[in-house]
C-alpha cells in the first residue's frame, strides 16, 4: 500500500522515533506547529477515528498522556493540545493523533535538537 506512515513504520522511510511497541508508533512531525510536535499512529493501517479499533485507540490515548508528560518535563512545555483530523481535514490517510506542545514564550528549535532532548 502506498502509505507514507506505513513506510515509516516499516523503516522504508526514516523518522525521528520516540517510542514503539507491538501496536503503536510515536514519532516527531516533520513539519511541526511547535517544537516537539508528535504524531501517534497505530501500526496496523486504518483510515481514521471511525475505522480504528477501540482497544488500539485507548492505547493511543494512554500514549498521548505519556507524551504530554514528556513534553512538559523535558521540553518545558506549558501545556499541550491533541488534534485528530478526519475526512477533508486529514492530509495523510493513516490514522494519527497530533500531540502539540504549547509554550508561553514562542520557541524555535530544529527537529534534531528536539529529538536529542526527548530521547535522552
Ligand atoms: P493531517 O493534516 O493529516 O492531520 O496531518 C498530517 C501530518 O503529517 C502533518 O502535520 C505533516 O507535517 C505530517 N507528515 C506528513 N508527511 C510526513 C512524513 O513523511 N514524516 C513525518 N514525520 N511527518 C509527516
Ligand atoms: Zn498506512
Amino acid at each position: 500500500m502506498d502509505c507514507v506512515f506505513c513506510k515509516i513504520i516499516s523503516g522504508e522511510f526514516s523518522s525521528y522515533k520516540i517510542y514503539e511497541d507491538n501496536d503503536i508508533f510515536v514519532f516527531l512531525d516533520i513539519n511541526p506547529m511547535e517544537p516537539g510536535h508528535t504524531l501517534i499512529i497505530p501500526k496496523e493501517h486504518t483510515l481514521d477515528l471511525i475505522t480504528i479499533n477501540n482497544d488500539i485507540l485507548i492505547k493511543i490515548l494512554n500514549s498521548a498522556k505519556d507524551m504530554g508528560k514528556l513534553l512538559m518535563e523535558k521540553m518545558n512545555a506549558d501545556g499541550f493540545t491533541l488534534i485528530q483530523n478526519n475526512g477533508i481535514s486529514q492530509e495523510v490517510k493513516h490514522y494519527h493523533l497530533h500531540v502539540i506542545p504549547k509554550y508561553k514564550k514562542k520557541r524555535k528549535m530544529d527537529i534534531e535538537e528536539v529529538y536529542k532532548i526527548l530521547t535522552n
